[in-house]
């Protein structure tokens, strides 16, 4: 099979993936073949093939928003020939300390899809089918696909966060996990305050009707219940901080951080103002998610680009040139 494959080294023109033809996996017990139709590219992917996190396997391939089509080892929840949709969680070890006690995101052996295990810049790709969720009916292959790690994550911290109905919440950095949690605040009766250094990002924020849109130096004009940060950079942690009223929360969804600057704990953080990360999904999180992005009819923007070009579309996730979701479409 084709596969855009990351072999822990930059090419000569600096980009990271080499189109191959790899043998194409074989079925394995637990597990189903897809024949894959859209993977969505997500920021991770970029930390991945850029060495912010470290090599696991001297060659990759990456992608963990898979979309594909059931092709063998069909389950009754999954049958031959439905959609199916895999995230960054590809399987647990189901008996950690973590796993029994509803927090399978935390387990101490994970498989993470495109990371640990090979994903889905692919024409196939085998992953566990107790990790495979049935794909909703009315959301189209592309569609989907952001949905799948941006969408469950984004999702996800917002629960991290607290936000109850009605709260003022803010997203620091916007990219496609905020776009897709917008609609989902909105349905709770949230009011969404955004703080964006990109112009292009505000004027997205503007349209999905967040209720006040604002600049890196900027801050909203009253004090957050939450804050949810997308930026992988440890300022924008303070910066969310510092619009915090007593007692609220800023969970960060980001793997990676450059770093985390000192701040003042007496001004910022006293007050039992809680920093809290946001690691991974459990498939709690998939399921509510993608039901409630089906009853809102959730559809991100995306840009669909060809497998033979996954470097371009790492590239369009780098330097932010897409204002919605890359996509790879087979
Ligand atoms: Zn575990
Ligand atoms: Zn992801």
């Amino acid at each position: 099979m084709r596969a855009a494959v990351y072999n822990g080294v930059p090419m000569a023109d600096g980009s990271h993936l080499r189109m191959e033809d790899v043998p194409r996996p074989k079925l394995q017990p637990g597990h189903v073949l897809l024949k894959v139709i859209a993977c969505g590219v997500c920021r991770t992917d970029l930390h991945i093939v850029e060495g912010d996190l470290p090599a696991l396997r001297p060659k990759l391939i990456p992608g963990h928003q898979i979309v594909g089509e059931v092709m063998e080892g069909a389950t009754d929840a999954l049958p031959q020939g439905s959609r199916a949709g895999v995230s960054w969680m590809g399987g647990t070890d189901g008996d950690c300390w973590f796993c029994t006690h509803q927090m399978e995101n935390l387990c101490d052996h994970p498989t993470f899809t495109g990371y640990t295990v090979d994903g889905g810049y692919a024409e196939y790709a085998l992953v566990r089918s107790d990790f495979a969720f049935l794909l909703p009916e009315g959301l189209d292959a592309i569609h989907v696909a952001p949905l799948l790690c941006a969408g469950i994550i984004g999702f996800r911290s917002l629960r991290v966060a607290g936000v109850q109905p009605g709260e003022r919440v803010g997203l620091f950095g916007f990219g496609s996990s905020a776009t897709l949690a917008i609609p989902i605040l909105q349905s709770w009766g949230c009011e969404t305050y955004v703080v964006t250094r990109g112009a292009a990002h505000r004027a997205t924020a503007c349209a999905l009707n967040a209720i006040w849109v604002g600049r890196e130096e900027d801050r909203p004009p009253v004090e957050l219940d939450r804050a949810i940060t997308f930026a992988p950079v440890g300022k924008v942690i303070v910066d969310a901080l510092s619009c915090l009223r007593k007692g609220g929360v800023v969970a960060i969804n980001a793997i990676h951080l450059d770093q985390m600057p000192a701040f003042d704990y007496d001004k910022l953080l006293w007050g039992e103002r809680q920093i809290r990360s946001v690691a991974n999904m459990t498939r709690a999180d998939a399921h509510d998610f993608l039901k409630l992005a089906q009853e809102l009819k959730i559809q991100p923007k995306a840009t669909t680009f060809k497998l033979e070009d996954a470097n371009k579309a790492l590239l369009a996730v780098k330097d932010e040139t897409e204002h919605g979701s890359a996509v790879i479409v087979l």
